[in-house]
């Protein structure tokens, strides 16, 4: 009989949301299912991030995974061809090659589970995890707990006056915030306001 699923198939799995909103617990979750199933599990995350530990994918909540420190997304092509299931955490510290690998691994049949942040503490869109969610098989969408009202927060406030897009850190710089409780840094708003000007500006031309 036939299986529905294609033998040998692989696809593309992306877990992203705010921080806090337990990505890392989530990707440690079904690495380690896939780990009690005996398939071969590679595991990587990038250099730039060295929170808790050097070797291993640690959640917030301190569950733990040994993981391989990568340079680049073509480090993980390298260091994952034996493996049936690849898991990457802190996606958004890659750059867009990172889709081309994906996709890459995908098609050799593997299993690619990717968490990652999708928006920087701007709310802008974080790249390569925008790209990543439309070549993606399957998404997860997680969500933290706003800590001024207690509603789904979908954005994470930072808050430092720190202008970097990177900067690493814990509670001790960033909180999750719901929409209604997330303050944009000021040119954001002033942005916005522009476009609303230029736009009834153009409309008076029009007249
Ligand atoms: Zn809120």
């Amino acid at each position: 009989m036939f299986s529905i699923m294609q033998r040998n198939m692989g696809w593309i799995e992306v877990i992203c949301g705010s921080m806090f909103s337990g990505k890392s617990e989530e990707l440690i979750r079904r690495l380690r299912r896939a780990m009690i199933a005996r398939q071969k599990v590679a595991i990587f995350k990038p250099r730039i991030d060295t929170r808790y530990s050097s070797d291993h994918i640690v959640s917030h909540s301190e569950l733990k995974i040994p993981s391989k420190m990568v340079k680049d997304a073509w480090d993980i092509l390298e260091q994952s061809l034996e493996a049936q299931v690849v898991g990457i955490d802190e996606a958004q510290f890659f750059s867009r090659d990172l889709v081309l690998i994906c996709q890459k691994l995908a098609n050799m049949g593997k299993r690619v589970i990717v968490a990652g942040l999708d928006q920087d503490y701007r709310g802008e869109p974080f790249d390569p995890i925008p790209q990543l969610l439309a070549v993606a098989e399957y998404i997860t969408k997680t969500h933290a707990i706003c800590v001024i009202c207690g509603n789904p927060a979908n954005y994470t406030q930072r808050k430092t006056a720190d202008q970097a897009r990177v900067v690493v850190g814990a509670a001790d710089i960033y909180e999750a915030r719901c929409r209604n409780c997330f303050e944009p840094p000021e040119d954001i708003k002033t942005e916005i306001k522009l476009a609303g000007k230029r736009r009834r500006g153009n409309k008076e031309r029009l007249k």
